[in-house]
C-alpha cells in the first residue's frame, strides 16, 4: 500500500518511520532542500546557527517521551546537556538581594527551593507550595498514556485511565495560577519583581514554567549536542534505512481527490504521484485551504482564520552571532533589563533582552569560538511577512537596522560582545514562514488556551475526506516536538488498525 507524506519535518519523518516499520510503502515530498522543517539550523562561514531545539522533552528515560524518541533514534548515541541554571533574570537597578540583581532559576528543585528560601524566608509557605506543585507533577506516572491512541482504546482500557483524572484535575487547578497572581503572594520585593518579569512583562500560566522545571529536575529536557540538525538527521537516517523515500526540493501544490477520497498529490512541477493514503505533515492553512481548496472544513475550522477561538503561537526574530570567544563563565540564558523599552518595527515592545550563550556545544563553532542567539518572540508576524512581500529591499534594511540596535543593546550588557562578532545572521518571522510554510511564521502551531486539554479543531482526519490524515504541531495546541512525534505515531497506529496490521515497533537500537 502506497502512502504519500507531505513534509520532512519531525512529524513527516516520524510518520514515515512508523509506517515503514509496519510494511507500508511511503514517500515523503519536501519543498525545502533538506529535512527538519522548523527543527533546523544553517551554516555561515564556519558557524552553525541552530536555535531550533533548545530542549527536547524526553531526552532522559525519566520522561515518557523518551520511549517514543527511542523508537526513532538511538538515544544512547546522543549526548544531552542538562544546564544547572535554566535561566537568569537580571532585575532592575532598584531591585536586588544582598547586592545581587540576578534571579537564578536552578534546574535542581532542592537547590531552587533552598536558594529561594535563603533570599526570602518570609515567603517560606509560598515557596514550599510552588516546589511541592512541581514535585507533585513529577509523582504522576504517565508512560502508558503516551503510547495510546484515544480513538482506538476499548472502553475497559479507558476505565483504567480514569486513575489519571486526579492528574488532570490537579493540573487544571494549577494552571489558573499566573506569574502575576503568584508575584502578588510574595512579600519579598525581589521575588515579586522576578516573577512579574518571568515572561518579559506578560501574564501567563505558571504551568508554562512548572511543567518543564519538574521534568528538567529529572533530566528529562536536555539539549542534544549537535543541535536540531544532529538530532533530526538520526530520524531521517532511520527512515531511509527502513526503506523510506524522500524527494527534496519537491513542492506539493494540491492534494488530489476523487469522490471525497484522497488519491495522491500534484507537484509544482506538474507531475502527479498517486497513493492509497495521503498524509499531510505540513502547515494547516496550506493543507486545508490551498492543497484541498477549502473543501473539507467545518464552521469551527473556518473560524480559526479569525483567531477568535484559538490564537496562533508566537513567531520569532532571531539574531544569531558567530563570535571569536567562548564567553566562558556566562550562564546558559541571561535576561537583561533595558533602560528604555525596545520597540520592534512590528510594534511589539520589549523590556528585556535575552542572550543565549551556546558555548556548550562545540560542534557549532570552530575551536575557541562560539554561537550566541538573541531572540524576540512576537505575535505580529504579519508585519514581517507583508513587509518582505511589499518591498524586499526595505524589509532587508529594516531587519538589519533592528538587528544592529539589538547588538548595540546587548553589547552594553555583555562586555566584549561587539568586538568579537565575526558573523551576523538574522531570521525574522518571514524567514520561518518562507522556509517552512508555517502560517504566520508560528514556531509551535497554536497557542495553548485556557483549557489545558483543549484539542485543535484541525484533527487527524478532516470532515468528509477519506484516505487522508493530518499530523504535526498544528494538531495539538502548544505544539513542539512532542506533539509532532505523538500525532505521527497515533496516525500510523490508526492506519495499521484500519488495514488490519498489528502495529509493530522496531526500536532504533535493535534495527
Ligand atoms: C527557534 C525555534 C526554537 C524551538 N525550540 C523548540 C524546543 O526547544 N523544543 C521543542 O519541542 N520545540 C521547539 N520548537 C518548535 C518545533 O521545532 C516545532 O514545533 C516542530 O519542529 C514542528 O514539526 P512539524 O514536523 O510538525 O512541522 P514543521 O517543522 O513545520 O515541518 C513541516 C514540513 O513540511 C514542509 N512543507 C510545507 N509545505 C509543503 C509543501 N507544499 N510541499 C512539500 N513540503 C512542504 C516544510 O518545508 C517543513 O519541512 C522551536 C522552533 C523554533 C523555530
Amino acid at each position: 500500500m502506497k502512502i504519500n507524506i507531505i513534509g520532512a519535518g519531525v512529524a513527516g519523518l516520524s510518520a514515515g518511520c512508523y509506517l515503514q516499520m509496519n510494511g507500508f510503502d511511503t514517500e515523503i515530498f519536501e519543498r525545502h532542500s533538506t529535512f527538519g522543517g522548523l527543527c533546523t539550523g544553517w551554516q555561515r562561514k564556519g558557524f552553525t546557527f541552530d536555535s531550533g531545539l533548545q530542549w527536547l522533552l524526553g531526552s532522559g528515560d525519566s520522561n515518557p517521551f523518551y520511549l517514543l524518541w527511542s523508537e526513532l533514534a538511538d538515544m544512547g548515541s546522543i549526548r544531552f546537556i542538562h544546564h544547572d541554571v535554566r535561566l537568569e533574570i537580571e532585575l532592575r537597578d532598584n531591585t536586588d538581594i544582598f547586592g545581587d540583581k540576578v534571579f537564578h532559576i536552578y534546574s535542581n528543585l532542592d537547590r531552587l527551593e533552598q536558594y529561594m528560601l535563603s533570599i526570602a524566608p518570609m515567603d517560606t509557605a509560598v515557596i514550599r507550595k510552588l516546589i511541592r506543585t512541581m514535585r507533585r507533577i513529577q509523582s504522576f506516572e504517565i508512560p502508558p498514556m503516551i503510547r495510546e491512541v484515544p480513538q482506538l482504546m476499548p472502553w475497559y482500557k479507558k476505565i483504567r485511565y480514569a486513575k489519571y483524572l486526579p492528574l488532570l484535575l490537579f493540573l487544571n487547578r494549577v494552571k489558573r495560577e499566573t506569574n502575576f497572581t503568584l508575584a502578588e503572594k510574595f512579600k519579598s520585593p525581589f521575588l515579586k519583581e522576578a516573577f512579574r518579569m518571568l515572561f518579559d512583562g506578560d501574564e501567563l500560566s505558571m504551568l508554562i514554567v512548572t511543567l518543564p522545571l519538574a521534568f528538567n529536575d529529572l533530566k528529562g529536557t536536555g539539549y542534544p549536542i549537535g543541535g536540531s540538525v544532529g538530532f533530526v538527521s538520526k530520524i531521517e537516517q532511520r527512515y531511509l534505512e527502513l526503506g523510506g523515500k524522500i524527494r527534496y526540493s519537491t513542492e506539493v501544490e494540491k492534494i488530489l481527490t476523487e469522490n471525497n477520497h484522497a488519491k495522491g498529490v500534484l507537484l509544482k512541477t506538474g507531475e502527479t504521484s498517486l497513493s492509497d493514503i495521503t498524509i499531510s505533515a505540513a502547515d494547516w492553512n496550506f493543507t486545508l485551504f490551498t492543497a484541498l481548496e477549502g473543501k473539507y472544513v467545518n464552521p469551527v475550522i473556518l473560524s480559526l482564520k479569525s483567531q477568535e477561538k484559538m490564537k496562533v503561537y508566537y513567531s520569532v526574530f532571531v539574531v544569531s552571532l558567530g563570535v571569536n570567544s567562548t564567553f566562558d563563565g556566562q550562564s546558559y540564558i541571561h535576561r537583561y533589563p533595558l533602560a528604555q523599552p525596545l520597540v520592534s518595527p512590528d510594534g511589539t515592545q520589549y523590556e528585556f533582552i535575552e542572550v543565549h550563550f551556546n558555548n556548550y556545544d562545540p560542534t557549532l563553532a570552530p575551536e575557541g569560538k562560539s554561537v550566541i542567539y538573541i531572540s524576540f518572540y512576537t505575535l505580529r508576524a504579519d508585519y514581517w511577512i507583508e513587509a518582505r512581500k511589499a518591498n524586499p529591499e526595505d524589509y532587508r534594511l529594516t531587519k538589519q537596522k533592528f538587528a544592529e540596535k539589538i547588538i548595540d543593546l546587548a553589547d552594553e550588557k555583555v562586555p566584549g560582545l561587539k568586538e568579537n562578532i565575526e558573523v551576523v545572521d538574522i531570521a525574522t518571522p518571514a524567514t520561518f514562514e518562507r522556509y517552512t510554510n508555517n502560517w504566520k511564521g508560528s514556531v509551535q502551531g497554536w497557542l495553548p488556551g485556557k483549557n489545558l486539554v483543549a484539542q485543535s479543531p484541525v484533527k487527524s482526519e478532516l470532515p468528509g475526506l477519506k484516505d487522508f490524515y493530518f499530523v504535526g504541531h498544528w494538531s495539538i495546541p502548544g505544539g513542539g516536538l512532542p506533539v509532532a512525534v505523538k500525532s505521527a505515531r497515533d496516525v500510523a497506529k490508526i492506519i495499521c488498525h484500519r488495514n488490519k496490521v498489528s502495529f509493530q515497533i522496531r526500536s532504533a537500537r535493535n534495527s
